[in-house]
């Protein structure tokens, strides 16, 4: 049978419907359209650049498997957006419109306030938690656009936003973000940030009290609630009955909704299947640890921010230090402050070294090196009984393949290096190959323990011992 380009992209889309959510489907893919259609290739535009990277990378897998069962052959798909530069989060999905949110008489009150406060008098955002402070970078770049997106359009466009991933990555941070940017747009907006832990302990006073009537409508009058935290809703039932029902009533008058949570809804241990399902309805995205670039623009952001002068030299050895979260990086900048300003001396690297030697590696001794990819490269190699050159070399017999894309996932892992860097350490391999290499070994290690356990012990080695 013969296709149209876009014939054959409704057929898929058709398909794909049924085996996403709806809001999913919406938001990615009702803006789409079929440009091209060859004996190799189906091409695809989506509405931007972000659309189009996140349809590929999410959907790619599952869309190609469709084409193919079409087609009963395998079909390249290609998405590609309009060439508008800059233009990376519009437009986006058509929505329906929401009710105008009701005036508020109160005023917002941005600056840090002493928690418990009664919910809707204050909004408790740190004022230094702002878009303008917050460092985009390959690690939150979907996340931040997200955010952007919630604060312009709140409630049309992804409700629930659910941001999640490890400590001092920045998820408190662009929360706060997003209630600053809609209090400045709209400011009688009643804007509330919780912790999960406040919301739990307001609804056990409330239930001892016997005021939780109150607590509901104090709740339920909010236009923009902002819940951090709520993987600490495991196991607590009663306060997750309450949550679902809070959720429900926000989410049925079109309020918007933000979570965040130390891990994605699916792997909530102890948290009902209906309140996982409710924290999925919208955009589930992650923030990762920051790569190296990243870094450096965090360090640069906040020396400027703070009107400091530290010599890139100095700015790069802490990027290359502090790897685990933007938490550390901040806790070095300052770590770095107090030492100099104790010692009266200019931060240098000597000083910088040493500040920060219990930083590098707790509990470590003095001069222990950094662990560098040539480390991880030529212990992987070793591993597997290969010459180190082997793994930089155009040779792609299974012996090197499998040592090298294990030394990038680890490279990935241990110092989380840009995809592109990662390529540069083994001969110049474009980051697609890196990306490719770094599944693969996922993959690997959730399908074969022994594989798992293999690499797992390297890693350890790798990240204890040199
Ligand atoms: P989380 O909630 O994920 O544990 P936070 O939002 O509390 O992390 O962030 C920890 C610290 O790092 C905060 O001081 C925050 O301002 C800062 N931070 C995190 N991400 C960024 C970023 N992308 N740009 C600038 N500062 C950041
Ligand atoms: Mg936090």
């Amino acid at each position: 049978m013969e296709f149209t380009a876009s014939e054959l992209w409704s057929e898929v889309l058709e398909s794909a419907r049924t085996a996403m959510p709806e809001q999913s489907f919406r938001t990615w893919f009702s803006h789409s359209t079929a440009v091209g259609l060859s004996e190799g290739e189906l091409i695809v535009e989506a509405p931007s650049a972000f659309h189009a990277e996140w349809a590929e990378d999410k959907y790619g897998p599952l869309l190609k498997g469709i084409l193919e069962q079409i087609l009963g052959r395998p079909l390249a798909l290609t998405f590609r957006c309009p060439s508008v530069p800059g233009e990376r989060e519009l437009p986006w999905v058509e929505v329906t419109p929401t009710d105008p949110s009701p005036a508020s008489p109160h005023p917002p009150s941005p600056g840090r306030t002493a928690p418990p406060a009664p919910v809707e008098d204050s909004t408790n955002l740190n004022e230094r938690y702002t878009f303008g402070r917050f460092v985009v970078g390959n690690n939150n770049q979907l996340a931040s656009a997200a955010g952007h997106a919630v604060a312009e359009q709140p409630a049309r466009i992804y409700n629930p936003l659910f941001l999640y991933g490890g400590v001092g990555l920045g998820k408190t941070h662009l929360m706060h973000a997003i209630g600053h940017s809609v209090l400045e747009q709209a400011p009688t907006t009643r804007v509330a940030y919780v912790t999960c832990e406040y919301f739990m302990n307001e609804l056990v006073n409330a239930i001892q009290k016997g005021t939780t009537r109150d607590f509901r409508t104090r709740f339920r009058k909010i236009d923009l609630l902002l819940v951090d935290d709520v993987h600490f809703l495991a196991q607590k039932e009663s306060t997750q009955e309450e949550f679902f029902h809070t959720f429900n009533a926000l989410y049925d008058a079109r309020k918007q909704i933000v979570l965040t949570s130390d891990r994605p809804p699916k792997e909530l241990p102890g948290v009902e299947d209906r309140l996982v399902s409710r924290f999925e309805w919208g955009l589930v995205v992650d923030i990762k640890p920051p790569d190296y670039e990243t870094r450096v623009a965090i360090l640069q952001k906040k020396a400027s921010d703070d009107d400091l002068v530290i010599d890139p030299e100095i700015i790069d050895f802490v990027a290359r230090s502090c790897t685990a979260s933007v938490r550390e990086l901040e806790g070095a900048v300052i770590k770095l402050l107090a030492y100099s300003s104790l010692r009266n001396q200019d931060i240098t690297l000597e000083l910088a070294r040493t500040a920060l030697q219990s930083m590098l590696r707790p509990g470590s001794g003095n001069s222990r090196p950094l662990l560098t990819p040539e480390a991880i490269r030529n212990m992987v190699a070793r591993s597997w009984g290969v010459e180190p050159g082997a793994l930089v070399s155009k040779r792609r017999t299974q012996d090197v393949t499998v040592p090298r894309q294990v030394g990038m996932y680890l490279i990935k892992e241990l110092l989380d290096e840009s995809l592109v860097r990662i390529g540069r350490h083994f001969g110049g391999r474009d980051h697609s190959t890196v990306i490719h290499s770094i599944r693969k070994v996922e993959k690997a290690m959730n399908d074969d323990e022994k594989f798992a356990l293999r690499v797992a012990e390297l890693r350890d080695r790798l990240s204890s011992e040199e």
